[in-house]
Order: C-alpha cells, then structure tokens, then sequence
C-alpha cells in the first residue's frame, strides 16, 4: 500500500528584512518526498540549513512557495490547530538533546504526549517503554539526562521525537555534539527507526552522515541541488 505520508516543498523563498536591506535566505527551494524516504540537508554555515528546517518543521512561514505535509498546507490553519498539527505530525531532534533535566529519561519521552492526550496514560506509558527499548534505553527508564552519556541523551532524544507518531522527523545536526563512533551509532540509530510511515530530514555538516540516508540536498547561497 502506498504510504499517505508526504511532503511537497514548492519554490520556497525566504527573506530577512533589517531596517537597512533585505537578505535572501532561501531562494526557490523545491523537493518532494514520501513516507520512508531520507534526506541529508548539507551546505555551509549560512546557506539556510536552519531556516528551511524551521519551515519544515512549521516554526516560520516561508515568505513565498508553498510547503504541503500530508496533502495540506499546515500554514493555512489557524495558530492553535497548526500547534497542534505540529504536535502530532513533526518530531524535532536537536545538536543539544534539550531534555528536561528535572524529569527522569521515561518522562522525557513522553512530553510530547502531554498538550494534546488522546489516549489514556497508561498506553503513552506502554508506547514511550517501546520506544526506549528500541533505543536500547530500558535499563534506564528511572535516570535522569544529567546520569547519561551524550549518546544516551540523543537517544532519549529521538525516542522523544518518535512518541506522538509523526509524519516528519527532522533532525539538526544531531550528531553535532558527539564523538565519530557514538555520532555513527546514533545515525544507525535513526535510519534504523525509520519506516513507510515516516520522512527523515537531517541538517548535518558530516558527509559520513549525510551519507547513510538515501538522498542529500545541498544548499548554496539558498539555492538547492541534488545528489
Ligand atoms: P545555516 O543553518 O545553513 O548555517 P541559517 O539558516 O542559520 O544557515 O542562516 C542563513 C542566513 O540567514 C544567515 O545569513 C543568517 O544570518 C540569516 N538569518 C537567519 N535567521 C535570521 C533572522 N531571524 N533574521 C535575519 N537573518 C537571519
């Protein structure tokens, strides 16, 4: 069966205006993806990375183009249902894990679960011990992020990202913070997770990286290739 998960990036441009010019970040960006596929997102510092991460991930509006998740255009909805859009269909990876330091790793996980409960605790609880098995986290469900190594957290991290089902999982420099062989533990990680229900998008500065996913657009002066 086909999946139903989608994402249409049409001839977006993003602009930054200052009181003295206007800087064009990103200028005519256009891919399209399905549920199972997996995207690198290279180039240099300042060629947009960021801000097409953040379009993606619904946190700003591109100035023109159009971005389609599943079918639809998440900018058209109102800000509280286009929250909660987010919320259910966009899972974040960050360079810093961003973990509540006060909450132990299972309550991490289910964070995500909290704005929006659909199900009963219980079943969140059930799905957010999956996760950390499958991360290879159960022996630590109790611990706090300060009690873990770096590679830990950023598996915390990723079974967070996971928790609410997303359609889209976007990762920025997740592996930024790491040593090579954790780095390239946690990229076995991700593409080992991924499946026809989900897009994988990475931001990486590493090639060895960008290469374990099964494409990589490569921004310049805000315009794209791809390889
Ligand atoms: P990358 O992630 O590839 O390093 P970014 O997307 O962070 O690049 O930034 C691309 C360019 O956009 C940079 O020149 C940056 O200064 C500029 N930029 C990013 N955000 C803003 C903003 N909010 N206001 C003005 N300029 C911005």
């Amino acid at each position: 069966m086909p999946s139903a998960v989608s994402l249409n990036v049409d001839n977006v441009f993003k602009n930054y205006s200052t009181a003295h010019n206007t800087v064009e970040v990103l200028r005519g960006i256009s891919f399209e993806m399905v549920g199972g596929e997996s995207l690198a997102i290279t180039g240099p510092s300042g060629s947009g990375k960021s801000t097409l991460l953040q379009i993606l991930g619904t946190l700003d509006e591109p100035s023109a183009g159009i971005v389609m998740i599943n079918g639809r255009d998440p900018f058209s909805l109102p800000e509280a249902e286009l929250a909660r859009f987010r919320n259910s269909a966009i899972g974040f990876v960050f360079q810093d894990h961003h973990l509540l330091p006060q909450y132990s790793v299972l309550e991490n996980v289910l964070i995500p679960t909290l704005a929006y409960p659909t199900s009963g605790s219980s079943s969140s609880r059930d799905a957010a011990i999956q996760l950390l098995e499958r991360v290879g986290l159960e022996h630590r469900l109790e611990h706090r992020p300060a009690e873990l190594s770096g590679g830990e957290r950023q598996r915390v991290a990723v079974a967070r990202s996971l928790i609410n089902g997303p359609s889209l999982v976007l990762c920025d420099e997740p592996t930024g913070s790491l040593d090579q062989e954790t780095a390239g533990d946690v990229g076995d990680l991700l593409t080992s997770l991924q499946n026809v229900d989900t897009i994988l998008i990475v931001v990486t500065h590493s090639l060895e990286l960008a290469g374990r996913f099964d494409r990589r657009l490569e921004l310049r002066a805000g315009l794209c290739s791809d390889h």
